[in-house]
């Protein structure tokens, strides 16, 4: 878990910009007496009447804001600006780990401590493109999805590997939008992947109707996929579902789709697409292996 030292910030304000979620502010961080020592000097002030008496205002043992010069008593906007500190909303914060990582505080007060538990591990790995997820070896979101089918073999001819990828960088996802999406695709046919290819089972209560567990159906994540497979036949009736429940969910969604090509060239998928009104796709990709042997065709 990534918190923020009261103690040692600043509220400077800089690690506010790092955050791809926003889920960092500055918020009240408690009496100004607490923060602040007052001094009276007299000063020049630029553009102001040579020497009037101001009041010096400096940042005590607690940080938060240098310096201020006012001639008489403090401004509101003095007051809350001197008591402020920097505060990281847990139901916001996706444990991307981005502001530690690249180090954005002066006064290291951005620290990281261990998840308190399962669900808040699989947050930070999942959310932090550096990590590794264990089970499936792969960095990122801890999954190949159906990019390398060329060598996995995991989708066969008559079978479309379908990739839902929820959430974004600046939006991230609440695993309770993945699971509507889950169980609205399971339940028109799409067979969710296990937990040796895709980390997002590890959560599943119940893999065939894509239920989530209940203790983590509020985190958020930055984003995560949700993988299975299906036949052609069945395809329609994924999309559909698809679309229906698209509505509902309060994230984005990016939908992969993986089929083989036939030896002319042409792909059924596009023909079931087109048939359901879906925009022919503009981006597509065709992997070459990988340094590993073709999977076998059967
Ligand atoms: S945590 Fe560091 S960077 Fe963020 S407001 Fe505090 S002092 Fe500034
Ligand atoms: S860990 Fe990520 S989401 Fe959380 S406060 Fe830091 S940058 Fe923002």
């Amino acid at each position: 878990m990534v918190r923020i030292n009261p103690e040692k910030c600043r509220a400077c304000g800089v690690c506010l910009d790092y955050c791809p979620l926003e889920a960092i502010s500055l918020v009240p961080s408690g009496p100004a007496a607490d923060v602040f020592s007052e001094t009276t000097v007299v000063r020049e002030p630029s553009g102001g009447s040579p020497g009037k008496e101001f009041r010096e205002v400096t940042a005590g043992e607690q940080g938060g804001v240098v310096l201020f010069l006012t001639a008489g008593p403090l401004p509101d906007t003095s007051r809350q600006l001197r008591s402020r500190v920097a505060y990281i909303d847990p139901s916001l914060c996706v444990q991307c780990w981005v502001c530690l990582r690249q180090r954005v505080c002066s006064f290291g007060a951005i620290e990281a401590t261990f998840p308190e538990d399962f669900y808040h591990l699989f947050q930070h790995v999942i959310s932090d493109p550096v990590e590794t997820t264990a089970e499936t070896g792969v960095p990122g979101r801890g999954t190949e999805e159906a990019k390398t089918n060329d060598v996995s073999g995991r989708y066969r001819r008559g079978e479309v590997g379908v990739a839902i990828d929820m959430g974004r960088p600046g939006l991230g996802c609440r695993l309770r939008d993945v699971e509507k999406v889950a169980m609205a695709v399971a339940a028109a046919g799409l067979v969710l992947e296990g937990p040796e290819h895709t980390p997002l089972a590890k959560l599943m209560a119940d893999l065939k109707t894509g239920r989530i567990q209940e203790a983590s159906r509020d985190l958020r994540v930055l984003s995560v996929i949700i993988e299975g497979k299906c036949s052609e036949g069945k395809l329609p009736a994924v999309l559909t579902a698809l679309r229906r429940v698209e509505t509902e969910i309060e994230t984005v969604f990016t939908l992969g789709l993986v089929s083989r090509v036939e030896a002319d060239g042409t792909a059924p998928l596009l023909a079931i697409l087109e048939r359901l009104g879906f925009p022919r796709p503009l981006r597509g990709k065709v992997n070459v292996g990988l340094g590993r042997p073709p999977a076998a065709e059967t």
